[in-house]
Order: structure tokens, then sequence, then C-alpha cells
């Protein structure tokens, strides 16, 4: 039997419930719990204006990258079971308020689009609360057919004043 190999994959976190900084701090908690993998590099904190309704809290963003044995379609039910467990809903509205939400950004150089999984995450390329934390663990990194997290963080906008690093 062979072994599966060890890749890295990027986790993007994100809560506007519940004491937001205190559900990160739980969800990468619980990454850390994963079964085959290990979070080896843990990004600081942005809080962010609210994508869509603007009528609910800020906020606060991280991302994660963990070497992972797992397979993406293992490590995307992971991530759910987690959301699960944090008491979040999946019928909550789009864009709507969450304790957190976990989403698998990228993994390793895979390119994938099925039913419940796209690779890399297509909401990359344009949110500084996951650029910017991501750049600051991995900039080097080339997102499967876009460019380095570094080159695309430089194309967003930086100094908005929506956008604000914690801790
Ligand atoms: P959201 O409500 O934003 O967490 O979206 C979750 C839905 O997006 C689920 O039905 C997932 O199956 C789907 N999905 C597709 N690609 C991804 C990904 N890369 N990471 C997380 N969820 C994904």
């Amino acid at each position: 039997m062979t072994s599966p190999l060890w890749r890295p994959a990027y986790i993007g976190l994100g809560s506007n419930l519940d004491e937001p900084q205190e559900q990160i701090r739980r969800g990468v908690n619980h990454l850390e719990e994963l079964p085959q993998s290990v979070v080896v590099l843990r990004s600081g904190l942005y809080r962010s204006a609210p994508l869509g309704p603007h009528d609910q809290p800020d906020f606060v963003n991280g991302v994660i990258a963990i070497m992972t044995e797992l397979s993406p379609q293992e490590l995307l039910s992971y991530l759910q079971a987690i959301e699960m467990k944090h008491g979040r809903d999946r019928r909550e509205e789009r864009w709507g308020p969450r304790t957190i939400d976990l989403d698998l950004l990228a993994y390793s150089a895979m390119r994938l689009s099925s039913d419940d999984l796209t690779l890399p995450h297509p909401g990359i390329a344009n949110r500084n609360f996951v650029l910017l934390p991501w750049c600051e663990i991995t900039p080097h990194y080339r997102v499967p057919g876009l460019a380095t997290i570094a080159q695309l963080a430089r194309l967003v906008d930086i100094n908005n004043p929506q956008i604000k690093r914690l801790n």
C-alpha cells in the first residue's frame, strides 16, 4: 500500500458572531486536532467590514497553513464538521453573519471544480481580508492559475480603512 503524500493546504477563517476573536482561536484549536495534519503557519488577525449586507458586525479573519495527508474532499468534510461544532447552521443566508466560516483556499498546486469543491477557492483574488493575512505567512506561494500571494495582495487596496490588523 502506498502512503499518502504530505501536501500544503491553506485555510481561511472568518467570524462575526459571539466574540469573533474567541471563535477564531477555537477554530485554530480544532484545526490543530485534524488527523494526518499539522498546522505549520498562522497569520495575524484582521478586522474587516462585511461583504454583502452591511447591517451585521465586522468580521475577524485569519489564514492558516497546514501540511496534510488528507485529500481536499476529506479536508473540506472536516472543515464543515468544525463549522457545525461551532453552532453554524449551513442554511444561514449567503454573506450573512456567522460564528465561523472555514474556507479551503488552496491545496498544493491543485485545480479542481466539482459540485461541492472549487480549488483554488474562487473568491481569493479580490478579497483583501484573505490576501493580507495570507501574505504574512506564504507571500511566495503561487496560487494555481493566478499569481503569487504577494502579487495578488499588491492589487487589493491595502490602505482600505475598512480593514485593520488586530494584535
Ligand atoms: P460558505 O457558505 O461560503 O462557507 O460556502 C460553503 C459552500 O461552498 C459549501 O457548499 C462548499 O461545498 C462550497 N465550496 C466550494 N469550494 C469550496 C472551498 N474551496 N472551500 C470551502 N467551501 C467550498
